[in-house]
């Protein structure tokens, strides 16, 4: 078994990512497997280094070890192009110069009439910007665009052929546990075209998360169940680029006492703060009820 964590160092890591860790940490260690760290650094503007030095310090203090080399995703750029590269030549990406301004008018057009249906990353694209059906994708692939997945047409390839699932040994925000499967009607409606890369930064979470798990040889993906929904892209992504589904742990979120989500800028969650505070990793593991 290999378990990973993969934190993006955009602030102080909180009980959340600490139960998400020790988790992935105790499920590989139980097994006599692995467990990886993932720095999930490709937004350039929001990652800093200090947060990735806290996020080695914390881990050290909840008494995790980890193996090294750890993968930072600034580092996969080429490894990302090259996936890009091979959806592009399927003929299954576009490039779409729209803004949020954009999609929220063309979907507030009288003639689309029903409320848009709210994806993993937002209101399903109205799809502005793609093509026609059997237009051919000739030129290089562009690399200063975004560059969005033509969902009906990727689910018309053979790779994509159903069942399209995985298997869940946690749960879903619904209660979804076991074999998971989905329909390629629940990828056009429900998700639609998204992003795979995003101008400012030549890739997205999706792919790279998806290219990377597979790199690392991750076999148990753990993490919150907010990401549960946008593992039918992840799955559909496997299967595009050849890559084998991982079996997926979506774990409960941790709440503040008010039963709110926990966000970074949740301070006074921050395991630093319980650090500081005198807390040992024996609190934090009961409070997490771990
Ligand atoms: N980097 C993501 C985060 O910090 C987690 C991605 C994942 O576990 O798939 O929320």
């Amino acid at each position: 078994m290999i378990t990973r964590f993969a934190p993006s160092p955009t602030g102080p890591l909180h009980l959340g990512h600490a139960y998400s860790a020790i988790l992935a940490h105790d499920m590989a260690t139980a097994a006599g497997g692995a467990f990886l760290l993932r720095i999930e650094d490709i937004d350039r503007a929001r990652a800093r280094p200090e947060w990735e030095a806290l996020i080695y310090e914390d881990l050290r203090w909840l008494g995790l070890a980890w193996e090294t080399p750890v993968m930072r995703q600034s580092d996969r750029m080429e490894a990302y192009a090259a996936a890009l590269d091979r959806i592009w030549r399927m003929g299954l990406l576009y490039p779409c110069d729209c803004t949020r301004r954009d999609i929220a008018q063309a979907l507030s057009a009288p003639q689309e009439g029903a409320e848009p249906a709210i994806g993993p990353d937002g209101p399903v694209y109205p799809g502005t910007c793609r093509p026609a059906p059997n237009s051919a994708v000739r030129q290089a692939r562009p690399t200063d665009r975004a560059l969005r997945l033509d969902m009906a047409r990727a689910l018309l390839s053979d790779r994509a052929a159903p069942p399209l699932g995985f298997t869940e040994t946690g749960a879903g925000p619904g209660g979804q546990t076991g074999s998971v499967t989905f329909t390629a009607d629940d990828l056009t409606r429900g998700v639609g075209d998204v992003v795979l890369a995003r101008r400012d930064m030549g890739t997205s979470y999706h792919l790279s998360v998806v290219v990377d798990d597979a790199a690392q040889g991750i076999t148990h993906v753990t993490r919150g169940r907010d990401l549960f929904a946008a593992t039918q892209i992840h799955v559909l992504l496997q299967r595009l680029l050849g890559l084998s589904t991982p079996i997926y742990h979506h774990h409960r979120l941790i709440r503040d006492a008010a039963g709110k989500r926990l966000a970074k800028r949740d301070d006074a969650r921050a395991i630093r703060t319980y650090r500081e505070d005198g807390a040992t990793p024996h609190d934090i593991r009961r409070i997490l009820g771990l």
